[in-house]
């Protein structure tokens, strides 16, 4: 099966709200989100994170304000941001409105614990005079008491409960520009919460679970619940909420995206072979070595290092470009063909000439320039590497054949 032709860019349809320049909903291209953990108030140090954020990924940055120098501080970094800037809001109505007089480009609400109707509706038309969206953040760790209790728990019912009564109150003073978050820490509970969400509503959905930790775990936690909603159709944006640098959360959030199909890749997609004992290369190393010096370049293609020039090439025949190692060589290869032949310490740095190359001339032209005598060499080095080892690099058939003896001497070898 060609695995390109699969997509799963089909999409349950959303409303469309622009968060600032970025459009989320209605068929735009899924967004990434990752949060700073500045303080607001240091403008320059927010900054240079919200830089940091939007070159790994991020299409959208929230910044708490949860004191009056947050907000003031946001009044600096919103017009310089390279990105649109939401407010994160807990308990504080008048930050709300402080972080609105900002010029934030779209509010978080947490309506677990900004309670009461009246702010709630104050807060919404301020944002609708201003165009500015919302968020319903509901989160199963600070869900309203009220509903805790009705419920049973932070129930997937109960956190959509709760974004539909406050989208009520958002009826209520005809403010429609909402997105909707129901996350959980439990994967289960808040892949069946955003299930349950999406059938509820039309409004777009971002995507998270919270509090996921550390590295890897919550790389994983946060991957198993995003990706099974996103290839369910579900989900508008997403957030990665890592106990890391956010610049992973970001950077994870796009890798996501791009391994999916549901955005373009802008840079490099390393793949590797997992290495086995025909390996003829510390594949690890050589991929770390291959992915830095790659990264510094920001090409975007797809480059494989394989272990062996057994398999590789045919292997990793769709990537635009790799290296396979094989009797003290490199054998290079762009789409499976073998284009040219160097010393193995030299395989890293062919391998990023190639890249650039591949960049300024395009893959036919590189295709065009190959070495003839490459493929020949590739093919003595197939066949010599075989002759070694045959075809039974872990050797069963030899052992299969020593317990046959063993079987037929009656038990002495
Ligand atoms: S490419 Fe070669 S070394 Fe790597 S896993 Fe496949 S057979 Fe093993």
């Amino acid at each position: 099966m060609d695995v390109t032709a699969v997509s799963l860019a089909d999409r349950r349809p959303t409303r469309r709200i622009n968060v600032g320049s970025v459009p989320v909903g209605g068929g735009a291209p899924i967004s990434v989100q990752s949060m700073t953990t500045t303080k607001t108030a240091d403008v320059e140090g927010t900054l240079q994170q919200i830089y940091a954020l939007a070159a790994a990924g991020a299409d959208i940055v929230r910044c708490t304000c949860n004191e009056q120098a947050a907000a003031e501080g946001l009044a600096q970094i919103v017009p310089r941001s390279p990105v649109p800037v939401v407010a994160d809001i807990h308990f504080h109505v008048e930050m709300a409105l402080a972080a609105l007089e900002a010029g934030v480009h779209g509010l978080r609400l947490n309506p677990g614990n900004l309670r009461k109707p009246e702010e709630i509706k104050l807060v919404a038309r301020e944002a609708k005079d201003r165009g500015v969206p919302i968020r319903i953040g509901v989160n199963a760790g600070s869900l309203h008491p009220e509903l805790y209790e009705r419920f049973g728990g932070a129930t997937p019912e109960a956190l959509v409960e709760s974004a539909r009564m406050e989208l009520a109150l958002f009826d209520e003073v005809d403010f429609h520009d909402v997105k909707i978050s129901v996350k959980a820490s439990s994967v289960p509970t808040m892949i069946a919460a955003y299930r349950l969400a999406s059938e509820t509503f039309d409004h777009p959905l971002h995507l998270g679970v919270t509090e996921a930790g550390p590295l890897p775990g919550g790389l994983i936690k946060g991957t198993a619940g995003i990706a099974t909603l996103l290839a369910e159709g579900i989900g508008d944006t997403l957030r990665y909420s890592l106990t890391a640098d956010p610049v992973e959360e970001a950077r994870a959030g796009r890798q996501l995206l791009e391994a999916l199909g549901l955005r373009e890749r802008r840079g490099l997609d390393l793949i590797a072979c997992p290495s086995c004992g025909r390996a003829e290369i510390d594949v690890i190393t050589v991929a770390r070595d291959a992915q830095e010096a790659l990264d510094a370049l920001e090409v975007p293609i797809q480059v494989a290092v394989m272990g062996c020039v057994v398999n590789g090439p045919g292997e990793a025949r769709h990537a635009d470009l790799g290296i396979a190692a094989g009797r003290r060589r490199g054998h290079l290869f762009i789409r499976g063909q073998i284009v040219r032949v160097v010393p193995e310490d030299e395989m890293v740095a062919a391998l990023v000439e190639e890249a650039r190359r591949i960049a300024e001339e395009g893959i036919e032209a590189r295709l065009a320039a190959r070495d003839a005598a490459a493929e020949d060499v590739a093919a003595a080095d197939r066949a010599a590497l075989l002759e070694n080892r045959g075809l039974d690099a872990n050797r069963s058939g030899e052992r299969i054949e020593r317990i046959r003896r063993r079987a037929g001497d009656g038990g002495a070898e």
